[in-house]
């Protein structure tokens, strides 16, 4: 399947460390293998979450040969176990989490994995569509129908209810959906996210071309103060 994909990872303009992690990988199915991952902890941990529980989804999904959707969630569950036995540990990464938000990608279905506020959208014929709900206390709060009650006041806003790390056996979101001839896919931490709206992320899409997108998307973030670590990347289906 001859996808064409461009990715970028920065630091932004505030951060000392990128504590976002991703990963690129064909399976040998014939499939496309991505994931977007952003740590959270002090003093590095952050990027040690984010790392492992990216190697450890690319080995568990490459290793044991399970037919979609099992690889992806087998991959899941060794990589939370990995970051929870991790994170467990006293010393400097005692608490540590991370985002992680994948997808196996074939020519007409993806099928992904997701914990935490890192989105994956799909954009089709210009029009943008967000695949993943945030876990966090704003969307929670939303969904609930109290976002109206001073949501955006709200301190904890930010907060993640679910990620990798905080549980042994954290239950992801799994989900599948059917894909087109020449839908992209955009995998984004919230250091995008925050502050890049959904309808300008479609509008560089649309006006950028599959090589050049992540870049520029990352680009504008740091335009606007890139406060917080900026990954993006892009997949596009042949037309
Ligand atoms: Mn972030």
């Amino acid at each position: 399947m001859a996808v064409r994909y461009s990715v970028a990872s920065d630091v932004g303009r505030r951060r000392e460390n990128n504590e976002d992690s991703y990963l690129v990988e064909g399976l040998p199915g014939g499939g496309l293998l991505v994931a977007v991952a952003d740590g959270l902890g002090g003093c590095a941990a952050g990027e040690v979450a984010s790392a492992l529980a990216v190697r450890t989804l690319r080995r568990a999904v490459g290793a044991v040969g399970l037919p979609e959707p099992d690889g992806l969630r087998e991959g899941f569950r060794q990589a939370a176990a990995a970051v929870y036995a991790a994170a467990a540990q006293p010393g400097e990464h005692s608490g540590m989490a991370t985002t992680l938000t994948a997808a196996v990608v074939a020519a007409n279905e993806l099928f992904l994995g997701h914990l935490g506020d890192t989105r994956l959208y799909l954009i089709r014929d210009g029009a943008i569509r967000r695949l993943t709900e945030d876990h966090s206390v704003a969307e929670e709060m939303e969904r609930s129908g109290e976002g109206a009650a001073g949501g955006r006041e709200n301190p904890q806003r930010h907060v993640l209810t679910r990620a990798l790390g905080v549980k042994a056996d954290e239950e992801a979101d799994f989900r599948r959906v059917s894909l087109e001839p020449g839908d992209r896919l955009l995998l984004c931490s919230d250091g995008l996210t925050s502050l890049v709206a959904d309808a300008e992320l479609a509008q560089v899409l649309a006006g950028t071309s599959v090589e050049r997108s992540a870049q520029e998307l990352v680009r504008l973030a740091n335009d606007r103060g890139g406060y917080d670590n900026i990954t993006a990347l892009v997949v596009e289906l042949p037309a």
